[in-house]
Protein backbone atom coordinates (compact mmCIF):
# COMPACT_ATOMS: atom_id res chain seq x y z
CA UNK A 1 0.00 0.00 0.00
CA UNK A 2 1.24 3.72 -0.84
CA UNK A 3 -0.10 6.92 0.18
CA UNK A 4 -1.24 7.58 -3.05
CA UNK A 5 -4.97 5.70 -2.52
CA UNK A 6 -7.08 8.95 -1.05
CA UNK A 7 -10.30 10.12 -0.90
CA UNK A 8 -11.45 13.98 -1.12
CA UNK A 9 -14.08 15.13 1.60
CA UNK A 10 -14.58 18.62 0.66
CA UNK A 11 -11.04 19.04 -1.14
CA UNK A 12 -8.84 17.59 1.77
CA UNK A 13 -7.29 14.12 0.47
CA UNK A 14 -8.04 11.53 3.09
CA UNK A 15 -5.38 8.19 3.09
CA UNK A 16 -7.91 5.28 2.07
CA UNK A 17 -6.71 2.61 4.65
CA UNK A 18 -7.34 0.88 8.02
CA UNK A 19 -6.00 1.96 11.31
CA UNK A 20 -3.28 -1.32 10.82
CA UNK A 21 -2.44 0.03 7.05
CA UNK A 22 -1.77 3.54 8.14
CA UNK A 23 0.66 2.17 10.45
CA UNK A 24 2.06 0.47 8.34
CA UNK A 25 2.49 2.44 5.55
CA UNK A 26 4.02 5.45 8.26
CA UNK A 27 6.49 2.44 9.41
CA UNK A 28 7.75 1.73 5.70
CA UNK A 29 8.11 5.14 5.44
CA UNK A 30 10.38 5.65 8.27
CA UNK A 31 12.36 2.45 7.17
CA UNK A 32 13.05 4.05 3.68
CA UNK A 33 14.08 7.40 5.94
CA UNK A 34 10.99 9.36 4.21
CA UNK A 35 10.31 12.91 5.87
CA UNK A 36 6.56 13.18 6.83
CA UNK A 37 3.86 15.30 8.25
CA UNK A 38 0.88 13.00 9.24
CA UNK A 39 -2.46 15.34 9.63
CA UNK A 40 -4.99 13.18 11.86
CA UNK A 41 -8.02 15.52 10.54
CA UNK A 42 -11.71 16.14 11.90
CA UNK A 43 -14.21 17.92 10.36
CA UNK A 44 -12.96 21.07 12.43
CA UNK A 45 -9.75 20.64 10.61
CA UNK A 46 -11.81 20.34 7.07
CA UNK A 47 -13.91 22.78 8.02
CA UNK A 48 -11.02 25.78 8.86
CA UNK A 49 -9.39 23.88 5.62
CA UNK A 50 -12.40 25.87 3.84
CA UNK A 51 -12.37 29.11 5.65
CA UNK A 52 -8.59 29.39 5.38
CA UNK A 53 -6.99 29.13 1.93
CA UNK A 54 -3.19 28.77 3.40
CA UNK A 55 -4.59 26.12 5.48
CA UNK A 56 -6.14 24.36 2.74
CA UNK A 57 -3.08 24.48 0.80
CA UNK A 58 -1.00 23.03 3.88
CA UNK A 59 -3.62 19.89 4.07
CA UNK A 60 -3.22 19.38 0.57
CA UNK A 61 0.44 19.07 0.95
CA UNK A 62 0.26 16.92 4.02
CA UNK A 63 1.84 13.05 3.02
CA UNK A 64 -0.91 11.25 5.23
CA UNK A 65 -4.09 12.37 6.35
CA UNK A 66 -6.46 10.27 8.27
CA UNK A 67 -10.22 10.02 9.09
CA UNK A 68 -10.16 11.79 12.74
CA UNK A 69 -13.77 11.42 14.20
CA UNK A 70 -16.65 9.21 12.56
CA UNK A 71 -18.01 12.15 10.91
CA UNK A 72 -15.46 12.27 8.31
CA UNK A 73 -15.84 8.22 7.58
CA UNK A 74 -19.50 9.25 7.35
CA UNK A 75 -18.92 12.31 4.86
CA UNK A 76 -16.68 9.37 2.66
CA UNK A 77 -19.90 6.95 2.73
CA UNK A 78 -22.47 9.77 1.54
CA UNK A 79 -20.34 10.48 -1.25
CA UNK A 80 -20.11 6.85 -2.06
CA UNK A 81 -16.34 6.36 -1.49
CA UNK A 82 -16.09 4.88 1.99
CA UNK A 83 -12.92 5.24 3.79
CA UNK A 84 -12.86 1.83 5.97
CA UNK A 85 -12.73 3.30 9.50
CA UNK A 86 -11.66 6.61 11.22
CA UNK A 87 -8.00 6.39 12.78
CA UNK A 88 -7.97 8.67 15.71
CA UNK A 89 -4.80 10.70 16.42
CA UNK A 90 -4.45 9.25 20.22
CA UNK A 91 -4.71 5.78 18.73
CA UNK A 92 -2.01 6.59 16.05
CA UNK A 93 0.21 8.27 18.47
CA UNK A 94 0.16 5.28 20.79
CA UNK A 95 0.37 2.29 17.87
CA UNK A 96 3.51 4.49 16.56
CA UNK A 97 5.15 4.19 20.48
CA UNK A 98 4.51 0.28 20.07
CA UNK A 99 6.43 0.19 17.19
CA UNK A 100 8.88 2.68 18.45
CA UNK A 101 9.19 0.18 21.51
CA UNK A 102 9.71 -2.81 19.17
CA UNK A 103 12.63 -0.84 16.92
CA UNK A 104 14.36 1.72 19.40
CA UNK A 105 13.26 4.91 17.34
CA UNK A 106 13.61 8.07 18.96
CA UNK A 107 10.60 10.17 20.10
CA UNK A 108 10.38 13.96 21.08
CA UNK A 109 7.55 15.66 22.40
CA UNK A 110 6.67 19.41 21.92
CA UNK A 111 3.58 21.02 22.88
CA UNK A 112 0.67 21.48 25.93
CA UNK A 113 1.66 23.29 29.32
CA UNK A 114 4.77 21.99 31.41
CA UNK A 115 2.83 19.68 33.76
CA UNK A 116 0.76 18.28 31.09
CA UNK A 117 4.11 17.68 28.85
CA UNK A 118 5.86 16.66 31.72
CA UNK A 119 3.15 13.81 32.37
CA UNK A 120 2.79 12.46 29.00
CA UNK A 121 6.91 12.09 28.79
CA UNK A 122 6.21 9.95 31.70
CA UNK A 123 3.82 8.16 30.72
CA UNK A 124 5.23 7.29 27.46
CA UNK A 125 8.40 6.12 29.13
CA UNK A 126 6.65 4.03 31.88
CA UNK A 127 4.39 2.57 29.02
CA UNK A 128 6.90 2.18 26.04
CA UNK A 129 10.50 1.40 27.79
CA UNK A 130 12.02 0.61 24.93
CA UNK A 131 11.55 3.21 22.80
CA UNK A 132 14.38 5.92 22.81
CA UNK A 133 12.69 8.99 24.45
CA UNK A 134 14.86 11.89 23.39
CA UNK A 135 13.21 14.98 25.48
CA UNK A 136 10.12 16.97 25.43
CA UNK A 137 9.25 20.77 25.51
CA UNK A 138 6.24 22.48 26.53
CA UNK A 139 4.02 24.40 23.81
CA UNK A 140 4.45 27.50 25.52
CA UNK A 141 7.37 28.35 24.39
CA UNK A 142 9.02 32.26 23.44
CA UNK A 143 10.68 32.50 20.09
CA UNK A 144 14.62 32.12 21.38
CA UNK A 145 13.03 28.82 23.18
CA UNK A 146 11.86 27.57 19.94
CA UNK A 147 15.30 27.86 17.91
CA UNK A 148 16.73 25.91 20.77
CA UNK A 149 14.12 23.71 20.44
CA UNK A 150 14.85 23.65 16.57
CA UNK A 151 18.19 23.13 17.13
CA UNK A 152 17.68 20.40 20.12
CA UNK A 153 15.60 17.89 17.43
CA UNK A 154 18.19 18.73 14.73
CA UNK A 155 21.19 17.48 16.95
CA UNK A 156 18.87 14.02 18.38
CA UNK A 157 17.45 13.02 14.64
CA UNK A 158 14.11 11.46 16.00
CA UNK A 159 12.78 9.07 13.93
CA UNK A 160 9.16 10.64 15.29
CA UNK A 161 8.02 14.27 16.94
CA UNK A 162 4.60 14.31 18.17
CA UNK A 163 3.71 18.18 18.53
CA UNK A 164 0.32 18.84 20.63
CA UNK A 165 -0.14 22.60 20.04
CA UNK A 166 -3.62 22.84 18.88
CA UNK A 167 -5.10 22.93 15.36
CA UNK A 168 -4.28 24.47 13.31
CA UNK A 169 -0.84 25.95 14.86
CA UNK A 170 0.51 22.44 15.43
CA UNK A 171 0.28 21.72 11.54
CA UNK A 172 1.32 25.10 10.49
CA UNK A 173 4.05 24.36 12.69
CA UNK A 174 5.44 21.23 11.22
CA UNK A 175 4.87 22.27 7.35
CA UNK A 176 6.92 25.40 8.42
CA UNK A 177 9.63 23.35 10.31
CA UNK A 178 9.47 20.04 9.28
CA UNK A 179 11.80 20.51 5.66
CA UNK A 180 14.84 21.80 7.72
CA UNK A 181 14.39 18.69 10.44
CA UNK A 182 15.78 15.32 10.53
CA UNK A 183 12.32 13.79 11.06
CA UNK A 184 10.98 11.36 9.68
CA UNK A 185 7.33 11.01 11.03
CA UNK A 186 5.88 14.68 12.45
CA UNK A 187 2.19 14.70 13.66
CA UNK A 188 0.22 17.07 15.30
CA UNK A 189 -2.04 15.54 18.48
CA UNK A 190 -3.48 18.38 19.32
CA UNK A 191 -4.49 18.27 23.61
CA UNK A 192 -3.36 13.72 23.43
CA UNK A 193 -0.87 15.06 26.53
CA UNK A 194 -2.93 16.22 28.59
CA UNK A 195 -4.67 13.24 28.20
CA UNK A 196 -1.47 11.12 28.43
CA UNK A 197 -0.50 13.42 31.95
CA UNK A 198 -4.37 12.87 33.10
CA UNK A 199 -5.45 15.84 33.04
CA UNK A 200 -7.90 15.79 30.93
CA UNK A 201 -10.35 12.42 30.52
CA UNK A 202 -10.75 10.72 27.15
CA UNK A 203 -14.44 9.57 26.55
CA UNK A 204 -15.27 6.49 28.34
CA UNK A 205 -14.70 2.87 25.28
CA UNK A 206 -18.74 2.53 25.20
CA UNK A 207 -19.16 6.63 24.47
CA UNK A 208 -16.45 6.10 21.74
CA UNK A 209 -18.09 2.89 20.11
CA UNK A 210 -21.09 4.64 20.48
CA UNK A 211 -19.43 7.00 18.43
CA UNK A 212 -20.68 9.80 20.57
CA UNK A 213 -17.15 11.09 21.80
CA UNK A 214 -17.71 14.77 21.17
CA UNK A 215 -20.60 14.45 23.02
CA UNK A 216 -18.19 13.58 26.11
CA UNK A 217 -15.86 15.98 24.82
CA UNK A 218 -19.16 18.41 24.58
CA UNK A 219 -20.50 17.46 28.19
CA UNK A 220 -16.97 17.69 30.22
CA UNK A 221 -15.03 20.91 28.34
CA UNK A 222 -18.48 22.87 27.45
CA UNK A 223 -16.26 25.59 26.41
CA UNK A 224 -15.90 24.02 23.57
CA UNK A 225 -19.88 24.49 22.63
CA UNK A 226 -18.66 27.03 19.46
CA UNK A 227 -16.26 24.61 17.87
CA UNK A 228 -18.56 22.01 17.79
CA UNK A 229 -20.96 23.96 15.58
CA UNK A 230 -18.58 23.06 12.86
CA UNK A 231 -19.99 19.57 13.43
CA UNK A 232 -23.84 19.92 12.02
CA UNK A 233 -22.30 22.97 9.01
CA UNK A 234 -19.96 19.80 8.19
CA UNK A 235 -22.60 17.18 7.37
CA UNK A 236 -24.60 20.01 5.87
CA UNK A 237 -21.94 21.30 3.17
CA UNK A 238 -21.00 17.86 2.13
CA UNK A 239 -24.55 16.79 1.87
CA UNK A 240 -25.21 20.05 -0.04
CA UNK A 241 -22.05 19.44 -2.26
CA UNK A 242 -23.26 15.96 -3.00
CA UNK A 243 -26.78 15.99 -3.48
CA UNK A 244 -27.09 19.74 -4.99
CA UNK A 245 -24.02 20.85 -6.32
CA UNK A 246 -23.27 17.24 -7.02
CA UNK A 247 -19.70 17.92 -7.72
CA UNK A 248 -18.10 14.92 -5.68
N1 LIG B 1 -1.29 24.51 23.44
C1 LIG B 1 0.08 24.74 23.47
N2 LIG B 1 0.54 26.00 23.21
C2 LIG B 1 -0.31 27.02 22.92
C3 LIG B 1 -1.69 26.76 22.86
C4 LIG B 1 -2.16 25.47 23.12
O1 LIG B 1 0.87 23.83 23.73
O2 LIG B 1 0.18 28.14 22.69
C5 LIG B 1 -1.76 23.14 23.74
C6 LIG B 1 -2.76 23.07 24.86
O3 LIG B 1 -2.11 23.13 26.12
C7 LIG B 1 -3.39 21.73 24.59
C8 LIG B 1 -3.31 21.61 23.05
O4 LIG B 1 -2.42 22.63 22.64
O5 LIG B 1 -2.63 20.70 25.16
C9 LIG B 1 -4.64 21.83 22.34
O6 LIG B 1 -5.54 20.88 22.77
P1 LIG B 1 -6.98 20.72 22.12
O7 LIG B 1 -7.66 19.61 22.82
O8 LIG B 1 -7.67 22.05 22.03
O9 LIG B 1 -6.54 20.23 20.67
P2 LIG B 1 -7.38 20.24 19.33
O10 LIG B 1 -8.80 19.89 19.68
O11 LIG B 1 -7.23 21.62 18.76
O12 LIG B 1 -6.71 19.22 18.47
Amino acid sequence: MNTNNRVEILDVPFLCATHVETVDVLTNLIDENKKVQVITANPEIVMMGRQNAAYMKLLKKADVITPDGIGIVLASRWIGKPLPERVAGYELLHALMRQANKYGWKYVLVGASPSSCDGAAEKLQEMYPDACYAGHFNGYFSTKDEKNIIEYIKEVEPQLLFVGLGAPRQEEWIAHQLPNLPVNVAMGVGGSFDVLSGAVKRAPLLWQKLYIEWLYRLLSQPKRWRRQLLLPRFAFTVLWNRFVLRNK
